[in-house]
């Protein structure tokens, strides 16, 4: 009897062991992205003292999930840097970040951030070139560590990213714009998008866009907006993660690709009165996607959305419960309040015009698939270029 359960022990442990070898040579055909949205922590603001004391421990509720990914991005929205704010008055809101929030963003699992924004300039010429040097210090530790969308001169602002990542065998293409300020900022012009996307097409296997752009407070897109990300996808990009409304608005399958038009902010440093005049919800996402790359071909396997409450200044309420309190340390939010948020990033999506995209809301999360008579059945879309 001793040698029988000693047999189907090892067995098991056999078949353990060759289920995790496939499974790694699987993977390298696989692209597990996480993206989240805006990011600051102003050293040149009354807040100053919290964030320094939190340190890294502003993402001690989510490293574990940031760090789930091959592609972990984030939208970094202030430069990192100990020089003053430069800018003219008429700039109302200007931040420059801490220094070490460069460390806290590599040992929290980024390793794909976006410049391309409005404030990556409020510290002049010397906020981003120590930006570039605090980044290019944590290399050591995170040698995959990639960013783009803003530069000392326009061509570096200009530059896009292609690149393996580790272990895969594909290509991926990642291109950063934003609607505004400086000329060291990739501006979004969607001509240039166009001819970027055209020329990154000949070497990437899957291209990521990522766009600063679109009014503050809202959580449905513009018509202009939903055209010109439209035009992107139908461009060639695969994925459009977009910014800067501070709050969630809905997602898409859209042709072959998929488009985030707000992840809404992520690890902000902000108590703000506007989404009350706005009537706004202090609504976040994180994105989690999993794509399969072979032959050229790209089919999105898994979308997963996941809830985030972004007030640093009241707990999340839902008639007499309230949410475990965070501030400044983003969470993922559990149970009533989960629902709460992802159902409405759901009535959101809905109320894009001809969205073909199917929801699912499971435990905690929300699962998007493509809604597509070829397709039915499909996790998400599959297509040839
Ligand atoms: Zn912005």
């Amino acid at each position: 009897m001793k040698h029988i359960i000693l047999a189907v022990l090892l067995l098991c442990i056999h078949c353990k062991q060759n289920k995790a070898k496939s499974l790694k040579k699987s993977k390298s055909n696989l692209l597990t992205i996480v993206a989240v949205g805006d990011i600051v922590h102003p050293c040149n603001t009354k807040l100053k003292k919290v964030f320094s004391k939190l340190g890294s421990n502003i993402y001690s509720r989510t490293r574990k999930f940031l760090q789930s990914a091959d592609l972990t991005f984030g939208n970094l929205e202030a430069p990192l840097t100990k020089q003053k704010t430069k800018r003219p008055k008429i700039y109302k809101y200007q931040f420059t970040g801490f220094p070490e929030e460069a460390r806290w963003l590599r040992e929290a699992g980024f390793n794909l951030l976006s410049m391309a924004n409005n404030h990556i300039y409020d510290a002049g010429k010397k906020g981003v070139k120590d930006t570039f040097q605090y980044l290019e210090k944590q290399r050591e530790f995170s040698p995959y560590l990639k960013w783009t969308g803003a530069g000392l001169t326009k061509k570096q602002a200009r530059k896009y990213l292609v690149f393996s990542p580790q272990g895969k065998n594909f290509k991926v293409a990642f291109l950063a714009y934003s609607y505004c300020c400086e000329n060291k900022v990739n501006l979004f012009r969607l001509a240039r998008v166009k001819r970027d996307i055209r020329t990154v097409k000949k070497q990437a296997d899957f291209i990521i866009v990522s766009i600063h752009y679109g009014r503050e407070y809202t959580h449905i897109p513009s018509r202009k907006k939903r055209i010109k990300y439209k035009a992107v996808i139908k461009a060639g990009a695969d994925l459009i993660l977009g910014h800067h409304p501070h709050v969630a608005q809905g997602v898409q399958f859209y042709h072959h690709g998929f488009i985030a038009y707000s992840l809404g902010n992520f690890a902000m440093g902000t108590k703000t009165s506007r989404y009350k005049k706005r009537k706004a919800k202090m609504y976040s996402m994180a994105l989690r996607l999993t794509v399969k790359i072979e032959n050229k071909k790209v089919s999105f396997l898994k979308t997963e959305i996941f809830p985030l409450y972004t007030n640093n200044a009241k707990p999340f309420r839902i008639k007499k419960k309230k949410e475990e309190f965070t501030p400044f340390i983003p969470k993922f939010s559990k149970g009533i309040f989960a629902k709460r948020i992802l159902k409405y990033i759901q009535k959101w999506s809905k109320q894009l015009p001809q969205n073909k995209t199917r929801f699912i809301l499971k435990k905690d999360k929300l699962i998007a698939e493509i809604l597509d008579e070829g397709q039915k059945g499909m996790q998400g879309a599959t297509y040839a270029p």
